[in-house]
């Protein structure tokens, strides 16, 4: 361990509370067989869909702290009649216990997740931690999403599982884009997401209460070109009391794009999947310059996240889907035509200086999370702005600075030199791999660009030659030996054209 490195990790444990060891994972889109195409793909139940979540490293398991399931509201599964999969018998259980529930999928979700959440163990590694979700699945001129627009997918994941006093209760029924294939409760329906935000009115942040309860997260755009669905216009409508995080990857690829600009990246370090190129504009990279950089729109000042949007029921899989074939994964930085599941499972991670419930959620809530490819590396970046005005002020990623006149700012990042990692073949227990994978450099972003590119694993610069008339957002990027990233939220930087939460 260096000096500098040693410097930096008490910066961030005298400013912010935190050390690497404070990063938490899990992940927010992960389907069972209670989504109708995951079935289709022979996903596991939710059951053992949380034992795999839950399940050691050095077995090959992802070991999460925290999770949210996240099948389609509108396409239940249903049992085949006469079929003895595990899958079907499992849901005609569920379908005749909860047979006077308007979903019973979701009720039969609930419950396994409450079975499942362990955030009352005094052993902080035996912490696991649940948070009750849905996909709401707005797909363009599909019957079942009944929506001609297609307003593109979200992620709702709720804070409370087990909601208690003034807390904002769990619906009913998961509000679904359009009609559900039945039986479904259709008077509950959102084909809009102004209407999905409508019906989460309880969970929005209060006078006093300043954070939410409910947050829809925003479907990985990378998918926006592809030709089977529209995921696209996703990015379109924005209530910031609702919409906080981007999943800048996941298994359909690497959405962070291309610069601002440019339809190709042009720095040969630059590379991001191609399979996102067809519309720039929709790229977490060219969205945030545009909408926020260009038009100071606020509620573009997004957190990364990643997930897997795994349809086998193995949350925090860093593999690619098993179902798709034979062939191999592609690295979050290879293009890929053909496929939209070729790119092996994400994951996001949350600092916290305790691994509790409403720690990991005020944090996700603030932006104040990171998204990687497929490993656990932990990373911090943090930025000390200087004003003209001489004030100083410590931002941590994720966080906005909405004050005038700042010049200067000093940039302060860490991660591990390598990271351990138990490679799983398919799940199967007896071809665990352990590789060491060592951090490349860390590329730092500025505004979309990529301005420089550091060595190692720390990050110490101050830049002094920001444009204190206009607005700024910075990220890095950590690139490990195979390529592999790791992407922090961006700090913001700048006043917004109108003033909001
Ligand atoms: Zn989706
Ligand atoms: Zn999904």
């Amino acid at each position: 361990m260096s000096e500098d490195y040693q410097k930096i990790e008490e910066y961030f444990l005298k400013t912010f509370g935190l050390t690497l060891r404070s990063v938490y994972w899990g992940e927010f889109h992960a389907h069972t067989c209670y989504s109708i195409d995951a079935k289709g793909m022979g996903a596991r139940c939710p059951e053992a869909a949380f034992k795999f979540a839950r399940k050691p490293e050095r077995e090959g398991g992802p070991q999460l702290d925290f999770l949210a399931l996240n099948d389609h509201a509108e396409m239940p599964s249903r049992p085949q009649p006469t079929s003895e999969t595990d899958q079907d018998e499992h849901l005609r259980w569920v379908y005749e216990t909860y047979e006077d529930a308007p979903d019973p999928l979701w009720q039969s979700t609930l419950g396994i997740s409450r079975a499942h959440n362990k955030e009352d163990v005094p052993r902080e590694a035996e912490r696991f931690i649940v948070f009750p979700g849905w996909e709401y699945t707005n797909v363009k001129d599909m019957r079942i999403a009944g929506s001609h627009v297609g307003y593109g997918h979200k992620t709702v994941i709720f804070q409370n599982l087990n909601p208690t006093g003034d807390d904002a209760p769990l619906p009913d029924v998961r509000y679904a884009a359009g009609t559900p294939l039945e039986p479904g409760d259709r008077s509950k329906n959102a084909p809009t997401p102004a209407a999905l935000w409508r019906r989460l009115e309880e969970h929005r942040p209060s006078r006093t209460e300043r954070i939410g309860s409910a947050l829809t997260i925003i479907h990985t755009p990378a998918k926006g070109g592809v030709k089977i669905n529209d995921h696209s216009s996703d990015v379109d409508i924005v209530d910031v009391d609702f919409v906080r995080n981007i999943e800048i990857y996941s298994q359909h690829g690497n959405s962070e794009g291309p610069p601002p600009g440019h339809n190709k990246n042009l720095n040969p370090k630059d590379r991001f999947n191609e399979i996102s190129t067809n519309d720039p504009s929709k790229t977490v990279r060219a969205l945030i310059h545009d909408k926020w950089c260009e038009n100071g729109d606020a509620r573009y000042r997004f957190s990364f996240i990643a997930c897997t949007d795994n349809h086998m029921g193995l949350p925090g899989y860093m593999g690619k889907q098993e179902t798709m074939g034979e062939g191999e994964e592609a690295s979050p930085v290879d293009a890929i035509s053909d496929h939209v599941m070729a790119y092996h499972g994400g994951k996001t991670g949350i600092p916290a200086k305790r691994k509790v419930r409403d720690a990991l959620w005020k944090n996700l809530w603030r932006r104040h999370t990171i998204a990687s490819s497929g490993y656990k590396i932990p990373v911090l970046f943090a930025g000390e702005i200087k004003t003209t005005e001489h004030q100083v002020k410590p931002l941590l990623m994720g966080d906005c600075y909405e004050g005038e006149g700042v010049s200067a700012v000093h940039l302060r990042a860490i991660a591990p030199s390598h990271v351990v990692h138990y490679k799983n073949e398919y799940e199967s227990c007896d071809s665990i791999q352990k590789i060491a994978v060592g951090i490349r450099r860390i590329d730092l972003m500025i505004d979309g660009e990529l301005v420089d590119s550091f060595p190692g694993n720390i990050l110490d610069k101050v830049i002094d030659d920001l444009d204190p008339g206009k607005r700024h957002f910075i990220y890095i990027r950590v690139v490990t030996d195979d390529e592999n990233r790791v992407w922090t939220s961006p700090i913001y930087i700048g006043k917004p054209e109108r003033s909001i939460r």
